[in-house]
């Protein structure tokens, strides 16, 4: 007997978690997470969430035309207007299902400034934000007695079958199995980890991605990665430690190698300006040194304050002896964020029907060409809030349920050889790190091609390592594409 589910939700970070609360307890779902539940981008996300809670001396419109200056104008003015004043209602919905922001003596919650925004409108849970929501939602999502939630489990693969879906998995103790599903929710995050440096969680892989295309849905503006100015500078880690743009919205300065402030060369905004402004000047202002050492200054601000709002930062930045209080910050720009994904419409739905995506794997086409700060979480909450509400849509206009057949996937094959993960990262690093080499895309592209058509005509064996091995190609082909096509 084959396991059947209404919806299948691939992934528990914010965005999938936040889908599978939507949706009512006769509603049989299965959410999966490749790795431990609160290992995902949202678990990382420190700024916080923007959104207009109040209109003391901020309105949607403001929000609005940030978002878009942000995002070069290339933004969708139709889910920007959704975003924006949708937003705050989700935003107090988590709030009901006990997630807690910080608030001042009199209880009102407070907010901060990050870079692009013309008001304060970041709430935030100290610079834990993203791992307060997942969290809270997590724990709600394992009390409902209709949602299966199965952690270390990684979709391999997903087929289109009568009524919906086949996904094929390779579970917690390593077993093969597949699964039916009539709706799915791909729900898999970023893909930093095609970047040699990156802020992103291990599971950033970009699978979803990659599943989707393989289904055929449309992809669209992957070439559109953003990259965080202010990543602490240890060039030995992959994973990146952030400092968040919430230490320059507190007020702290850029230097370059000489201790001097340089953003006035760049940009009238000085240290607000929008994230890819800032990681543009960096490179700019390092070829004009000749030195890649930048730093952050935030240690004329008072240490009790500093130690109480970045706990983790200082804390994190202790670790590499570095008190926030008292000494300079080292850092440099690095991969973190993804704006273009798998094309969906205002309701998430992608090009395939009955699939659906949400958040970091999705595009919607709310951040243009370059998010603003925090409006990702925002972006998480309100349109997986929208993809639930229209697969109930369907539903109760009387839907067929998935057709099941006997199934269990093969696996076996050649063992993946050592070194092809690597040689992707040192690609896109070279190639499309913040200014693109289009010398480097163009041969980059031919190396990654001939990577990929090994991977899939290769008979290796199906592990998750080639899983996120496939992954991390296909994504760098379908980037380096679009950048050398113009
Ligand atoms: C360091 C950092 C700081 C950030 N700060 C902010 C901030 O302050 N404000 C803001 O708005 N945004 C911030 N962001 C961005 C934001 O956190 C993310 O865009 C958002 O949380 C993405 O949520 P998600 O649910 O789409 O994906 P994720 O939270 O990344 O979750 C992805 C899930 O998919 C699962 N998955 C992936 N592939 C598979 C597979 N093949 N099979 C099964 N499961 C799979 C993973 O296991 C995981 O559970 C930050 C990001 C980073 C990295």
């Amino acid at each position: 007997m084959q396991e059947k589910y209404d919806v299948l939700i691939a992934g528990c970070g914010v965005s999938g978690l936040y889908s599978a609360l939507q949706f009512d307890e006769n509603v049989k779902i299965l959410i999966v997470s490749k790795r431990k539940d609160t290992l995902s981008n949202s678990s990382l996300a420190q700024g916080g969430v923007a959104c207009v809670l109040d209109f003391e001396n901020d309105n949607f419109d403001l929000h609005y035309k940030d978002t878009f200056i942000a995002g070069g104008n290339k933004n969708n003015p139709e889910t920007v207007d959704i975003l924006v004043h949708e937003g705050p209602d989700d935003v107090r919905n988590i709030i009901k299902m006990g997630v807690e922001f910080d608030t001042d003596e009199n209880g009102k919650i407070m907010k901060t400034l990050e870079g692009g925004h013309s008001r304060r409108r970041i709430v935030h849970h100290k610079d834990q934000t993203g791992y307060e929501i997942v969290i809270k939602l997590l724990a709600k999502v394992k009390s409902k007695p209709n949602i299966t939630f199965a952690e270390n489990t990684l979709i391999t693969n997903i087929v289109k079958v009568n009524s919906g879906f086949r996904a094929d998995l390779i579970c917690e103790n390593d077993e093969p199995k597949s699964v039916f599903a009539s709706y799915c929710i791909l729900a898999t995050g970023g893909i930093g980890r095609v970047y040699r440096y990156t802020t992103n969680s291990a599971i950033a892989t970009g699978d979803g991605i990659r599943i989707a295309y393989e289904l055929g849905a449309r992809i669209k503006n992957l070439s559109y990665v953003q990259f965080h100015p202010t990543a602490f500078n240890s060039p030995e880690g992959r994973e990146q430690f952030l400092i968040s743009e919430a230490v320059r919205g507190e007020g702290a300065y850029l230097l370059n190698c000489n201790k001097e402030r340089f953003m006035q060369r760049y940009d009238d905004r000085l240290e607000l300006a929008p994230r890819d402004v800032v990681s543009r000047a960096i490179i700019l202002e390092s070829r004009r040194t000749g030195s890649n050492n930048f730093y952050l200054d935030i240690t004329y601000k008072d240490k009790d304050f500093l130690y109480d709002r970045f706990p983790a930062i200082s804390e994190r930045c202790k670790q590499e002896g570095v008190d926030i209080a008292k000494d300079l910050i080292p850092i440099f720009p690095c991969q973190h964020y993804l704006m273009g994904g798998i094309d969906v419409d205002k309701n998430s739905r992608t090009t395939v029907p009955r699939l659906y995506a949400v958040g970091e794997c999705s595009h919607t086409g709310v951040h243009g060409n370059n998010r603003l700060a925090s409006n990702s979480l925002l972006e998480a909450l309100v349109f997986s809030r929208r993809a639930t509400d229209d697969i109930k849509l369907c539903m109760e206009k009387g839907f067929a349920e998935v057709e099941t057949a006997d199934f269990t996937p093969d696996y076996s094959g050649a063992p993946l050889p050592h070194g092809m993960r690597t040689e992707i990262r040192s690609i896109m690093q070279r190639a499309y790190f913040v200014i693109p080499d289009q010398g480097a895309v163009h041969n980059g592209l031919k190396r990654v091609e001939a990577i990929l058509k090994r991977l899939r005509n290769g008979h290796f064996a199906i592990t998750r390592d080639y899983c996120e091995c496939l992954s991390l190609a296909t994504i760098a082909f379908i980037i380096l594409r679009e950048v050398d096509e113009g």
